[in-house]
């Protein structure tokens, strides 16, 4: 089989069996994630592991985010297509890919500035140049293009981020890892005018955020 055959087959399985075959349902989300090619965002030594139940070491200590959180975390954004989103922590811009695929513009920023250059380059590679990647630190958010339909962020916090969550449309809503470096929940925080309504949902790790409202470096 050419290679490019042969990681569409393993896509195709992934989508069955870590994402139908669990509880991801939306269907918007399970077509974007049968889009966008996993393995045009990791080095060549993760080429055969790519679509593996499992989040992979990109350069700089960090991670591409394991298939299933990735949609997990873009389920709970409830996107329609027309939405304006930030992605905070880019890391390899897989995240940010499948985004492109569900909404209308997105933002994404990312702390190292080699890793935001290296997610740029392989954004526009495969066709997603209309992403715009930014360097900074995305616990303060991306004021200059808020407020945001949704808001998703990659990378643990130490405590609900209150600045992303000021940077929402009314009913907009933020996606995040609340807890410490080891463990945390993600949640869910819909804005409305009586304040976060938040939904707790499923155990995660991920790599920490480090930032002014993230943990210190
Ligand atoms: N969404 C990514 C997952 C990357 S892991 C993907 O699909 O590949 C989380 C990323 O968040 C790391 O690249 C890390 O450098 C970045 N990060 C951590 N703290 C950050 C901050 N304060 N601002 C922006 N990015 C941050």
């Amino acid at each position: 089989m050419p290679p490019e055959d042969e990681q569409a087959h393993r896509r195709h399985a992934m989508v069955a069996a870590q994402l139908r075959g669990r509880d991801i349902v939306d269907e918007r989300v399970l077509r974007a994630m049968e889009a966008v090619p996993r393995e045009r965002f990791v080095g060549e030594r993760q080429q055969r592991r790519a679509y593996d139940d499992a989040a992979l070491p990109i350069s700089g200590g960090q991670t591409i985010s394991q298939p299933y959180m990735v949609a997990r975390i873009c389920e709970a954004l409830r996107l329609t297509g027309g939405e304006r989103v930030l992605d905070v922590g880019t890391g390899s811009g897989y995240q940010a890919a499948v985004l492109a695929e569900l909404s209308a513009e997105v933002y994404t920023i990312e702390r190292i500035p080699e890793l935001a250059e290296l997610a740029r380059e392989r954004l526009a590679a495969a066709g997603y140049e209309r992403v715009h990647v930014h360097v900074g630190d995305g616990t303060l958010g991306l004021p200059e293009h808020a407020p945001y339909d949704g808001i998703a962020v990659a990378a643990a916090a130490p405590g609900f981020p209150q600045t992303l969550y000021q940077q929402l449309k009314p009913r907009g809503r933020l996606v995040v890892p609340v807890g410490s470096a080891r463990g945390q929940r993600l949640e869910v925080a819909v804005r409305s005018p009586e304040g976060p309504a938040l939904i707790h949902s499923v155990p995660c790790r991920f790599v920490p955020l480090v930032g002014a409202e993230g943990f210190e470096q």
